[in-house]
């Protein structure tokens, strides 16, 4: 009896491995209690990643990894360049009623979109977190990002002024009128998968433009469950779905965009060498293009800077989104009078961190892990060039064993200015720490590189602080003074020079990118006189 008990127990207890290997090893994260908050963003174990009005996809099933464990969140299966194609076609389709729809009307709409994202703030949020590796509260802060925006352009829909010009000839009207595009690609990258979306989508919409968004390949949940958001407004109001077009997928999807006629506006956010390729593909068929893309930004500190506001800045500025920030600060250059305390201070703050690294969605987290396995190894190839360029291991440089794809946040001394791989943006958190001898030196070494993204300097000396903002400061789009590299504001213009780039996305003047000018004169007289007073007759 007893034995035949023990023969059934140890049966179940194999069944029961066998059972739970299997789930351990083939199981969704979405099938989990922890993630039922997927379920409430509409999220499936198998989902279909094009949307042009209907779901719909031919293209490759994609299996979509969480960071902070490798393990499977869930699968979609992307587009393919025939699904491209269809979305291209429906979203110029539903251009011809969009166009139609008086501005303001349309910031209805976009107003409508802004308080469906507030009332799935928390899963989105959470989804952000999850697929993309950030901490909950910059998970929240994303999404919190894109309802900001759709609050700025209800405003502007009110707004997208032209002028009238006196014009020279009698009885005539000169005029300036802005009109939309027709259908705007965003192509946008791991980092940012929601808000830089929803910075180029609101503003697009209220200028009358419609919208094909190609997310990345590692984020497709946030672009479907963001755009089953839009989707419910749309169709409440009965206005096409395909004013949000959705085609997920890889560089093939990418490429088609890029030399697609159709497309007059490209507005692509990833690296600086996939964005060239994209640039000179939209270049040769005379298209639009907008870039934003990478950043290698310095911070600056002059030895009267108020070294407490320092130390708090430069632990975010570093190594906040475990380095994966277009902004994070990449070159720390500390006057000589400063240094050996600001990297005490760094060192101190990133002791702390180290005790605070763990799932993103776990509360007290600070620091999450890398997005991907790529990440892993971009971050290892760059310490080894470090190394080997002069640079010494002054904390961090290594993997961290556990789960998912963390790594320590890393500090670099003893190199060089000059040296390549800190001319170099690697998207990891590796700090190279510079020593200057002056603060003019500094603004030399922050403007050497080929990238222009973000900039700050901490200093309390007025003359200086005009001198950074002026013609011979810095030469970045962001700059700043006595707050760090990152976490920027939307009312101001967002992007950066040189390799960077050149686009601006968000505040001010930034949507007249989303439009064309159109230079208008009206002859209301009965006389027709000509240009230079030629009479033509
Ligand atoms: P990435 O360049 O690898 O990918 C960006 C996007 O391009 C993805 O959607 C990808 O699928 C697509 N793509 C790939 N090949 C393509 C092709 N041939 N044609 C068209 N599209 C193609 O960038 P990433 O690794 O996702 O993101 C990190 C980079 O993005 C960093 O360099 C970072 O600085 C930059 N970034 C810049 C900003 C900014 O505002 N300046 C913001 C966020 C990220």
């Amino acid at each position: 009896m007893a034995s035949a008990l023990l023969r059934l127990r140890s049966a179940a207890a194999f069944r029961n491995f066998q059972f739970y290997f299997r789930a351990m090893s083939t199981s969704y994260l979405i099938d989990e209690p922890k993630y039922s908050f997927l379920k409430e963003l509409g999220l499936d174990k198998v989902n279909v990643g094009v949307y042009d009005g209907k779901w719909k996809a031919s293209g490759k099933t994609v299996t979509s990894i969480c960071p902070a464990n490798g393990r499977p969140i869930a699968e979609v299966q992307t587009g393919s360049v025939e699904d491209y194609d269809r979305c291209v076609q429906a979203a110029q389709e539903a251009w011809q009623t969009w166009a139609d729809i008086p501005a303001p009307k349309r910031g209805e709409i976009v107003r409508q979109i802004g308080d469906a994202l507030r009332a799935k703030l928390q899963p989105l949020g959470q989804l952000v977190s999850l697929e993309m590796g950030k901490i909950l509260p910059e998970g929240v802060g994303e999404v919190q990002e894109y309802i900001d925006i759709c609050d700025y352009a209800v405003g502007l829909s009110r707004m997208l002024e032209g002028r009238v010009l006196p014009s020279e000839r009698p009885g005539h009207a000169l005029l300036e009128k802005w009109n939309p595009l027709g259908v705007v690609g965003v192509i946008s990258a791991f980092n940012f998968p929601i808000a830089v979306y929803g910075w180029n989508s609101a503003i697009a919409m209220v200028c009358g433009d419609v919208l094909l968004w190609k997310g990345a390949e590692t984020t497709p949940l946030v672009s479907v469950a963001t755009t089953k958001v839009i989707e419910e407004v749309l169709v409440r109001n009965n206005i096409p779905g395909a004013v949000c077009a959705l085609c997920t997928g890889g560089a093939d999807v990418g490429k088609a965009m890029s030399q697609d006629e159709r497309v007059p506006l490209v507005s692509f956010t990833g690296s600086t060498k996939i964005g060239q390729t994209v640039a000179l593909e939209v270049q040769k068929r005379f298209g639009k293009h907008l870039l934003e893309l990478g950043g290698n930004n310095a911070l600056l500190v002059n030895e009267d800077a108020d070294l407490d506001m320092v130390s708090r800045a430069i632990i975010f500025a570093c190594a906040g989104t475990a380095g994966q920030r277009c902004t994070t600060t990449r070159r720390l250059i500390l006057h000589e009078k400063v240094y050996d305390e600001v990297l005490a201070r760094l060192k101190k703050g990133y002791e702390q961190i180290i005790n605070r690294v763990g799932d993103p969605l776990d509360s007290g987290i600070l620091y999450g892990p890398m997005h991907s396995e790529l990440g892993v190894e971009q971050f290892k190839k760059a310490l080894t060039a470090a190394v080997e360029q002069g640079g010494k291991i002054e904390f961090g440089g290594k993997v961290i064993n556990r789960p998912g794809y963390f790594v320590e946040p890393t500090i670099i001394t003893g190199i060089a200015h000059i040296a390549p791989i800190v001319q170099d943006e690697t998207f990891a958190p590796i700090v190279y720490v510079l020593k200057c001898s002056s603060i003019d030196e500094a603004i030399l070494w922050n403007n050497e590189v080929k990238q222009g993204l973000s900039s700050s300097i901490f200093t309390k000396d007025l003359g200086l602080i005009f001198k950074w903002i002026g013609p011979k400061g810095s030469d970045c789009g962001i700059i700043n003074v006595n707050i760090p590299t990152n976490g920027a504001e939307i009312g101001g213009a967002f992007g950066g020079e040189k390799h960077t780039g050149g686009g601006r996305e968000s505040g001010t003047d930034s949507w007249k990118q989303y439009m064309r000018r159109s230079t208008i004169t009206i002859n209301y007289s009965k006389e027709l006189p000509l240009a230079q007073g030629i009479k033509f007759e």
